[in-house]
């Protein structure tokens, strides 16, 4: 009997998992493999961030995932190469795997847009402890400013967000809900009301993507949590304690949040294969990449299109890209042509605070306030994996909608830690 083919994927994001999981019935051998040993539910990192919930409620070890499919080999390792025409990946320690079938999910990387001082001094919000070290800063800088008060007066309690997008709009709105609902009852003696939240934003509008009625509504309920929104301003300059706009403005502000933009993993830079806007691998219309075949692409690290129409990068759209190239794969093995990806559009939706979102349906029709709040839950709540997460995330929301309580206002800072513990050498 000749040996199954060995499908490599890179990445265990949405785009990763999706594909992994649909080939549980082809007769593949499939590597899985991930810098971190667990997947991180992006859309939900603005809440650990802001405290309200656990890292480990985000984030799923991926080998229990794998756990009863027995062809899914998980391996912890830093991808650093390919080398295309051997059919070989590169490992950060030097090993090389072969490979049949490549599926490249390695997802996005931050975007500074070389703004000076943006790499030393903003914070950016794309990985899980991306948002442990942001809420590690914000709670600290509270802590600093009740020790000494005028550290206020040189913005310790301001807080930037760059970016008015659903993750910017997301972060602001959790932000307000800390400082002004649930902070002043933390510090006896901090003017926790001189705290503020500032979003900065290129364009005209918030939520750019979503319709017009819903990006104004969306306006009005930040400004209503204390949110000063500042359109048609870009950020030119980062310092430990400013923020300069485009405008020549300068913000007094200890606490930059990189809400901005995104580009694809390096590991899309280092292929030479063609690349669009973004650094996303240009693709087929069946998500392979150009003469060759046995290499495809998912999620934001490709030019995923539907339709002729390149799709934005979205959770919905990794997941769906990752089944439709395991479907592929499985037709090639079968001797059957590729088909091409056809996205089916769910609508979008996002969190304005607590009561408050906005949903696009894909017939156009809209939703905002406390309905859409509920089906925004609803919605994320199904899509979070594994049920301890669910169980966990449901009972913090719960408590926290009661109490305005948020479980994990703890500063854990490894390294501080380490420092300050270690004994006598
Ligand atoms: C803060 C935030 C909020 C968001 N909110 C929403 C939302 O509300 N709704 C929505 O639809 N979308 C949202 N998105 C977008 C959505 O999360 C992404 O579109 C989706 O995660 C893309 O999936 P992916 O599999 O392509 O990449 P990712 O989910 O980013 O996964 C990439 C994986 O590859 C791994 N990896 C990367 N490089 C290497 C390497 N060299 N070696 C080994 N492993 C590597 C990473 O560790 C990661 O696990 C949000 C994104 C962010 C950052």
């Amino acid at each position: 009997m000749s040996k199954p083919s060995h499908v490599v994927i890179v990445g265990a994001g949405f785009g990763g998992l999706g594909a992994a999981e649909q080939l549980a019935h082809v007769p593949v051998e499939v590597t899985l493999i991930d810098r971190h040993n667990y997947h991180t539910f992006q859309p939900l990192l603005y809440q650990v961030a802001t405290s309200l919930l656990n890292a480990e409620d985000v984030g799923a070890p991926v080998r229990s995932m794998f756990r009863h499919q027995e062809n899914v080999t998980f391996r912890m390792a830093t991808v650093t190469g390919v080398d295309v025409p051997d059919h070989k990946i590169k490992l950060e320690d030097g090993s090389l795997i072969n490979y049949d079938y490549l599926v490249l999910a390695g997802g996005t990387i931050v975007n500074y847009f070389n703004t000076p001082g943006a790499v030393e001094h903003a914070f950016p919000l794309y990985t899980l402890m991306n948002a442990v070290t942001l809420r590690n800063r914000i709670l600290e800088r509270f802590e600093a400013a009740d020790r000494d008060p005028t550290l206020i007066k040189d913005g310790a309690l301001n807080f930037v967000i760059v970016g008015a997008g659903p993750t910017g709009v997301e972060t602001a709105g959790a932000l307000s809900d800390l400082f002004y609902n649930l902070l002043p009852y933390d510090y006896h003696h901090l003017s926790t009301e001189m705290a503020r939240v500032i979003i900065v934003e290129m364009g005209k509008e918030v939520l750019a993507p979503f319709k017009d009625n819903l990006r104004k509504y969306a306006k009005e309920e930040l400004e209503e949590r204390r949110v000063e929104v500042r359109l048609g301003e870009a950020v030119k300059e980062v310092g430990p304690t400013f923020v300069r706009l485009e405008s020549g403005e300068k913000i007094k502000a200890h606490t930059l949040i990189w809400a901005a933009g995104v580009r694809a993993n390096p590991l899309a830079d280092i292929l030479g294969l063609p690349q669009g806007r973004g650094g996303r691998i240009k693709l087929n219309p069946d998500l392979s990449v150009p003469e060759h075949p046995e290499i495809f692409v998912v999620g934001d690290m490709g030019e995923v299109a539907s339709k002729g129409k390149v799709l934005p990068q979205l959770g919905s759209v990794a997941m769906q890209s990752g089944d439709h190239v395991a479907q592929q794969i499985s037709r090639r093995l079968a001797g059957e042509p590729t088909q091409p990806f056809k996205y089916w559009d769910k609508g979008f939706m996002a969190t304005i605070g607590r009561g408050a979102a906005v949903v696009e349906f894909p017939n156009k029709k809209t939703l905002h306030g406390q309905l859409a709040y509920s089906a925004w839950l609803g919605v994320h709540l199904a899509l979070l994996s594994g049920m301890r997460n669910r169980i966990e995330t449901l009972w913090n929301w719960g408590w926290s909608a009661l109490t305005h309580d948020r479980a994990a206002r703890i500063i854990i800072d490894a390294k501080d830690d380490q420092a300050k513990t270690r004994g006598p050498a």
